[in-house]
């Protein structure tokens, strides 16, 4: 939706302030699996999957994990990735000492990977025709 993407400076804020709270419990080749803190003591699980490698990018899901079990994250695919998903992503780029700068566009993130001297990715939202582009740097 186009307040989300409009509102990606502090969604990033937001995602950032979760990194400290958020622990990856699965690492393999395929995937990577974050537990991330969300909003009224929720706890959400993010899977970050290298499914495609014709594909420069992630593919993101997020679940809420509730008492009755795994429920798909609203806002992920809402037009953008969810603030979990980012929360998962920015927390992976750390541990390899390296940052994301989210973008709305593949345009905004070509500008920004020049100026940062970063590379390129584009995020997917599992199944949802929705994305995020961002510069690892
Ligand atoms: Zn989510």
């Amino acid at each position: 939706m186009k307040t989300d993407k409009n509102n990606l400076p502090n969604r990033t804020k937001i995602a950032r302030q979760a990194i400290p709270f958020s622990r990856i419990t699965e690492n393999t080749r395929e995937r990577v699996v974050v537990l991330v803190p969300g909003s009224q003591g929720k706890q959400y699980r993010v899977i970050v999957r290298r499914d495609d490698p014709r594909q420069k990018g992630l593919t993101v899901e997020c679940h809420c994990l509730t008492g009755i079990g795994a429920v798909p994250c609203k806002g992920n695919g809402a037009g953008t990735l969810c603030k979990h998903g980012m929360t998962a992503l920015l927390l992976m780029a750390m541990n390899k000492g390296k940052t994301i700068s989210f973008c709305a566009t593949p345009e905004d993130a070509k500008v920004t990977a020049r100026m940062k001297k970063g590379l390129v990715a584009r995020f997917k939202v599992w199944k949802k025709p929705a994305e995020l582009w961002g510069v690892v740097a």
